[in-house]
């Protein structure tokens, strides 16, 4: 799954619209029926409109009435120097949205690593602080 996952996101990347931060994110994650689907960073010239590779893959699948139980894993690679972390806002949205233990893999081709949300954002703020 991994693999594939890696893959896949890689292909994603090639769709970054980054003409302002240069910086490609590509996203792919599979479903308990074996379906993928992709993000990639989209920017804005509002940079508060720009949606994160991640983001946009989780809700497109969301869109297709998935939900967090239904998803294997996510893959989010970049083409960046280092291994990146999701963003604030991305561990904020995948906190709802993936099941705590749901593996995440990171990958920038030169570096990968396995992990979950739980392990990226401890003491999450979710839904038991709201309701
Ligand atoms: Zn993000």
């Amino acid at each position: 799954m991994k693999e594939t996952l890696i893959k896949k996101a890689n292909e994603a990347m090639k769709n970054a619209y980054a003409p302002y931060s240069n910086y490609h994110v590509g996203a792919c994650l599979l479903t308990s029926d074996n379906e993928y689907f992709i993000g990639a960073n989209i920017e804005n010239a509002s940079f508060g409109a720009t949606n994160c590779g991640e983001r946009s893959a989780i809700f497109a699948a969301y869109s297709h009435g998935y939900r967090s139980g239904d998803i294997q894993g996510i893959a989010i690679v970049t083409d960046g120097d280092i291994l990146a972390g999701p963003c604030g806002i991305c561990r904020q949205v995948l906190s709802e949205l993936l099941e705590e233990e749901t593996p995440i893999y990171l990958s920038n081709g030169k570096e990968e690593m396995t992990t979950n949300i739980k392990n990226l954002l401890p003491m999450m703020f979710g839904k038991k602080d709201v309701l």
